[in-house]
């Protein structure tokens, strides 16, 4: 290497380095998720405090969580050696309502899926969210009504509830007891948001009367066809807990609904389904 030649090479010494310390902070950046998943995911148990939730709903944890207990009289937890039946109080004195009530209107009982880890937090596998406590999935598969073995809480499939083609409800699955559940779910006021797959909302938009007012908290986001995503908002108590930006008042069905897609969902045409990781 000359002298003379070293101005000529600075830019891409420069940029070289550039690259290598970013990947080295990248490398940084996943380890310490990863540890983080880990550190979470070891927790057996809630951490012994007050109940209050710090951070986001997709970066935080919680302390003072509480478990759903396996069985109930209105619901059974599914995929239990998962041991994500825990969150923030208030998340599962709601699901115990929403059970009753779900069941006193018709529907037979609750399967749960995925709450949070004892303390939150990120996770091993799955779900962006569910990292404070405040978000859980509801299958929209109705109770049995014999009791499951813990086998069949592991093993046993939910029902798709999208054409993986359309993107549209199956029509000989969905039934007004579906459509009274999510009502139901949207009216409690510490319920914030309810995450459907955008067929769902399509079916929602296309076949509810009446009162409309609680679409708005009917959101669509793709996945979530076998299961609704339930968010409460930060509570009482929790002054780490970061707000999420609140719905629009307008009920959402005048926009397209596939979530980032540019395209309407149905009709002339048609959306390419992307998996996304559960919510
Ligand atoms: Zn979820």
């Amino acid at each position: 290497m000359t002298l003379r030649s070293l101005p000529d090479r600075k830019p891409f010494l420069t940029a070289a380095l550039a690259l290598l310390t970013l990947t080295a902070l990248a490398a940084g950046a996943i380890s310490a998720e990863q540890r983080a998943k880990d550190l979470f995911g070891a927790k057996k148990l809630p951490a012994v405090a007050p109940a209050q939730s710090f951070g986001f709903y997709s970066k935080g944890c919680f302390t003072g969580g509480v478990a759903l207990p396996m069985d109930g009289p209105s619901w059974e937890v599914m995929r239990p050696s998962r041991n994500r039946r825990w969150g923030h109080p208030a998340m599962i004195a709601l699901i115990e309502k929403l059970a009753r009530d779900a069941r006193a209107d018709g529907w037979p009982g609750l399967l749960i899926g995925d709450v949070s880890q004892p303390r939150g937090g990120p996770m091993m596998t799955g779900h962006a969210s569910h990292q404070i406590g405040l978000d859980a999935d509801i299958w929209l598969t109705p109770m049995p009504r014999r009791p499951l073995t813990f086998a069949e809480r592991e093993n046993m499939s939910a029902t798709l509830m999208v054409d993986e083609k359309t993107h549209l409800v199956k029509d000989a699955l969905w039934t007004p007891a579906h459509t009274r559940l999510l009502k139901r779910a949207a009216s409690y006021p510490e319920v914030e948001r309810i995450l459907v797959n955008p067929g769902i909302k399509k079916k929602l938009c296309d076949t509810v009367t009446g009162d409309r007012s609680w679409l708005r908290k009917i959101r669509p986001f793709w996945g979530h066809d076998y299961h609704f995503h339930m968010r409460i908002g930060c509570q009482p108590g929790s002054p780490g807990c970061k707000a999420q930006e609140a719905t629009p008042d307008d009920d959402g069905c005048g926009k397209p609904l596939a979530g980032g897609s540019r395209r309407n969902l149905g009709g002339r045409t048609r959306t390419r389904m992307r998996r996304r990781p559960a919510t």
